[in-house]
């Protein structure tokens, strides 16, 4: 697979994604007697699981790598600032710089201050 993008973070996801989906439809359709649901579901269930399975492979087997690599970045950045809010909630607010939509981490405080966006040198006033 030389030149190949490979697997990473987004594609394990996909993965785990698609594996769930085999496994609640499996459980699903033994429950379901009506045979025009049945259909639709089995409908829903080939496309969505086909349409992820082009995906993971589409990614695994791309030259662009530069590409993916910023697919996956952005997958993982979206939940390591969510899991830094949430382990910082008590101690710290996450603002975005009016000017230039940058995310500023901010002591919390009790009041209006002050800040100075770091990238831009924006002056603007949180409330704390
Ligand atoms: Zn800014």
């Amino acid at each position: 697979m030389y030149g190949r993008y490979g697997s990473d973070t987004l594609n394990k996801v996909l993965l785990w994604i698609y594996i769930s989906l085999v496994l609640i439809y499996t459980v699903v359709s033994l429950f379901i007697t009506n045979p025009t649901v049945s259909l639709t579901l089995w409908l829903v269930y080939t496309v969505v699981d086909s349409i992820l399975v082009v995906v993971i492979l589409f990614r695994m087997f791309s030259r662009n790598i530069q590409k993916r690599r910023r697919e996956n970045e952005k997958f993982c950045g979206f939940f390591r600032l969510r899991l830094n809010k949430f382990r910082d909630r008590k101690t710290h607010i996450y603002y975005k710089c009016p000017a230039c939509r940058a995310v500023l981490r901010l002591p919390r405080a009790k009041g209006k201050h002050a800040v100075i966006c770091p990238r831009c040198k924006h002056r603007f006033e949180v409330k704390g």
